[in-house]
């Protein structure tokens, strides 16, 4: 496996060489690409993912609620594997953008993440509803549909939830807990769970996951994804100028 991680390094680096004599603007990502596609460290931490979420709704099922049991779910990275656009575009020393991303979802050939189609398949089997909230445009609604279809999803006109105006997903969970009881938020990007991780800077979001230390695991269920998120809002605008945090002596 290292032998193979080492050699796609090797061509992506230089693939990037060859199509580009600057600066690959998306270098700093290579690692995590060949991570998420590779390491069966990703996978396994994908099912612990899934497997904590089905312990605590099975314990949630003793339980008497007055509304129906809910599960907001992202899609990107959360249900949907997303890695395979980025990686061409890295290959292609392309930095991103909205329009490459909205060529990448024409495609719908984003694959299910290990452990999510089992867990929501049990949700259903279980009668809990089951909502996918996501940041993608109204212009992908079709694609994104069928793109889940074609994964095995449950999927209809009511559970699929684009962004209309607002980035923020607040406005819609606050929509569906008007009637449901929502027992989970699963989600790979801290903005998928609480408004208290919109917009902010790298100390607030941080300190804000400190305060709700007891809620990951428990009421949020959090999926690995070291390709992109708002994390990195915090880095300057040339990735050129990325910096590791530093010891103090
Ligand atoms: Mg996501």
């Amino acid at each position: 496996m290292r032998v193979l991680l080492l050699v796609s390094l090797f061509f992506m680096a230089s693939s990037c060489a060859t199509n580009n004599s600057s600066h690959n603007p998306r270098e700093y990502q290579i690692g995590a690409y060949l991570w998420q596609q590779h390491s069966g460290e990703y996978r396994a931490l994908t099912y612990q993912a899934y497997n904590t979420a089905r312990l605590k709704i099975e314990r949630d099922l003793l339980d008497k609620h007055n509304k129906k049991r809910a599960v907001i779910f992202d899609i990107d990275e959360t249900v949907l594997d997303n890695s395979f656009g980025g990686a061409r575009e890295i290959k292609d020393s392309k930095a991103w953008s909205e329009s490459l991303f909205a060529d990448w979802v024409k495609l719908k050939e984003a694959v299910a993440i290990p452990g999510a189609l089992e867990f929501i398949n049990f949700l259903t089997k279980e009668r809990v509803a089951v909502f996918y909230v996501t940041n993608r445009t109204t212009e992908m609604y079709q694609d994104t549909f069928d793109n889940l279809v074609k994964e095995g999803f449950p999927v209809n006109k009511e559970n699929l939830i684009m962004m209309n105006r607002e980035k923020s997903k607040e406005t819609r969970r606050l929509d569906i807990l008007k009637s449901y009881e929502v027992v989970l938020y699963v989600g790979d990007n801290l903005g998928d769970f609480n408004k208290a991780f919109d917009t902010k800077s790298k100390a607030e979001r941080n300190g804000a996951v400190d305060q709700m230390k007891e809620l990951f695991g428990h009421k949020f269920i959090i999926l690995p994804n070291p390709l992109y998120g708002d994390w990195e809002r915090i880095f300057p605008y040339d990735k050129s100028k990325i910096e590791f945090l530093k010891l103090t002596p």
